[in-house]
């Protein structure tokens, strides 16, 4: 083994960004290593990936499921050590055994480790934006102290850290405003009437990309253009004012950097997450990704369109969240893992999600005790919950 590869942690390993990861990893052996995965509820599927890969680690939430797997894996010869608990997925991420860690675990439960990761100074690849939505000056203040890479993996702000370099003290004078993406999801064109009783499924029918439920869910609510306003705040230190989103169906441009004297940067390329993971795992430098080539003789004409605020009310909470009291971004994203739950397990509309969202907001406003420590900012994580759990009667 040469000692350069790169030992790569993946947090959500059973996820839509965990497996496109482990698939960009697989192509280049001589590059990264795996050596640490972890998982929530798909215990076989994280058999799989270790009975293929061997890593060091695998974290499971429950020290039964962690013993029946560690059996299992024994029992093939697979040296893999499972460990159990939050905190074991907080240890991986900051053992000195891991140079990178795959942010890929789906909301803020995902703040933890991303903190620990952050302290020990790790190269940090981002999915998992919730946490930072959580996080905020937190989290960018433990990525500060503790020298960590923080490498954006949501395309839109990979798009954005492909045209701006990392030191945004060399730039910031230099932008206007930035343009989020969006595709817009499945609803962009359905009669809004109707909105009201569209089912988990359709919801998650995305036209462009296969996420997981709850990204799914948010992008069709636009919630996860709203999170990735409050995300490019943090990633690039802007105002909620010079961020700004546009709709564009063909998921082709994936953001822009509008400078002051007018000139446009935009990373352009098809819908394949497999090219910002492969950035952030080789920066500064470019590796095969798997995506196929863009090909603008045989793409559809590119598209924009103003949101709708109506259609989508989720997107307009992410700025007055930004605008209110610190804090008031974790108390919207707590509301919405919240109502996109309750929605998933159709026991509340879809409509009522930014409903519920908005409710929150007004009913739960932080205070500057709830955002003195990570653990007042939890706690403020949970009054929100319960509130939203008040709200949509579950
Ligand atoms: P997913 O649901 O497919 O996977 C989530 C992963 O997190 C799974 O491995 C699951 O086991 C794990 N997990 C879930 N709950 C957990 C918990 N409480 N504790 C520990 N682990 C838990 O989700 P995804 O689509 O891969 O998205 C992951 C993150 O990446 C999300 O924050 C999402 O917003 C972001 N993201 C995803 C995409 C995409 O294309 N899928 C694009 C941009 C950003
Ligand atoms: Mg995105």
């Amino acid at each position: 083994m040469s000692a350069q590869r790169l030992r790569v942690a993946v947090l959500g390993a059973t996820g839509s960004i965990g497996s496109n990861t482990l698939d960009v990893l697989a192509r280049h052996p001589d590059r990264f290593e795996l050596t640490a995965v972890s998982a929530f509820s798909r215990a076989n599927e994280l058999a799989d990936v270790c009975l293929a890969h061997q890593p060091r680690w695998a974290v499971l939430p429950e020290p039964e499921a962690a013993q029946a797997l560690q059996q299992r894996l024994r029992d093939q010869g697979c040296r893999t050590e499972v460990l159990a608990g939050a905190q074991a997925l907080a240890q991986v991420a900051a053992a000195t055994e891991v140079d990178a860690v795959m942010a890929a675990i789906v909301g803020a439960a995902g703040l933890p480790p991303c903190l620990a990761a952050a302290r020990a100074g790790k190269r940090l690849m981002l999915a998992n934006k919730e946490a930072l939505v959580v996080g905020g000056a937190f989290f960018m203040r433990a990525v500060e102290e503790g020298g960590a890479l923080l490498l954006p993996v949501d395309s839109e702000h990979s798009a954005l850290f492909q045209c701006l370099p990392l030191d945004a003290s060399t730039w910031s004078d230099t932008i206007d405003h930035i343009v989020l993406t969006a595709s817009g999801g499945p609803f962009r064109t359905r009669d809004p009437q109707t909105l009201a009783s569209v089912t988990p499924d359709e919801a998650c029918a995305h036209p462009n990309w296969v996420m997981g439920r709850k990204i799914s869910v948010d992008s069709a609510t636009m919630m996860n253009k709203g999170l990735e306003v409050i995300e490019a705040r943090w990633l690039f230190h802007l105002q909620p004012d010079q961020i700004r989103v546009l709709i564009h169906p063909q998921s082709i441009v994936h953001s822009m950097v509008v400078c002051r004297d007018q000139s446009v940067l935009a990373q352009l390329g098809t819908p394949d997450m497999r090219v910002p993971i492969a950035y952030a795992l080789s920066y500064p430098e470019r590796v095969v990704s798997g995506a196929s080539r863009l090909d603008l003789l045989n793409t559809p004409s590119l598209s924009f369109e103003a949101p709708d605020g109506r259609r989508f009310p989720a997107l307009q909470l992410a700025w007055a969240a930004l605008r209110g009291p610190e804090g008031s971004t974790a108390v919207l994203n707590a509301a919405n893992e919240v109502a996109v739950e309750a929605f998933l397990a159709r026991r509340l509309s879809f409509t009522g999600i930014a409903q519920t969202v908005e409710r929150v907001l007004n009913d739960v406003p932080p205070s500057a005790a709830d955002v003195a420590s990570v653990d007042d900012l939890l706690a403020l994580d949970a009054r929100a919950r319960a509130a939203a759990r008040r709200t949509v009667g579950g």
